[in-house]
């Protein structure tokens, strides 16, 4: 899955999902990717999150909603990251593999995995410089 967060000069925010749902290719599924609240989640009052992961597992949990609903109540994106995703890993602690990215509308962000040994993903903020950075975090 390739998830993206948008966040514009005006305060504007977009979250987006493309999948090939590469595990679960199963004619007539719908992936998590597509469904509002587990692929993807945006409140521009509060921000946006994006997960990517085994989707039969966590279309249960709505991930991305919970992420910002964590952060509507005042927790860090990266808390709320953590947070979300320790939600669906206490009931799934060996077969889930997974990831979630989160942004403010502060342009805060953090993100948190399980199941893999690190999630790279990419951050471009304008108001540091013109360049694409490539975080790298350690997964539970
Ligand atoms: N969540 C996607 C799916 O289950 C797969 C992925 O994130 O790579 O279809």
């Amino acid at each position: 899955t390739i998830g993206m967060i948008a966040l514009d000069g005006y305060g504007k925010m977009a979250v987006g999902t493309s999948t090939n749902g590469k595990n679960h290719k199963i004619s007539g599924r719908s992936s998590d990717s597509a469904i509002p609240g587990c692929g993807g989640f945006v409140d521009e009052t509060v921000g946006g999150a994006v997960a990517t992961g085994d989707g039969d597992i966590m279309m249960r949990f709505s991930p991305a909603f919970l992420a910002v609903e964590l952060m509507r109540g005042g927790m860090s994106p990266q808390k709320a990251a953590e947070v979300s995703l320790n939600r669906i890993t206490t009931k799934y602690p060996n077969s889930f593999s997974g990831a979630i990215v989160v942004a403010s509308k502060d342009g805060e962000y953090g993100a948190a995995c399980y199941g893999m040994d690190k999630f790279p993903y990419s951050v471009r903020d304008s108001r540091e410089s013109s360049q694409t950075r490539v975080i790298e975090v350690e997964c539970t």
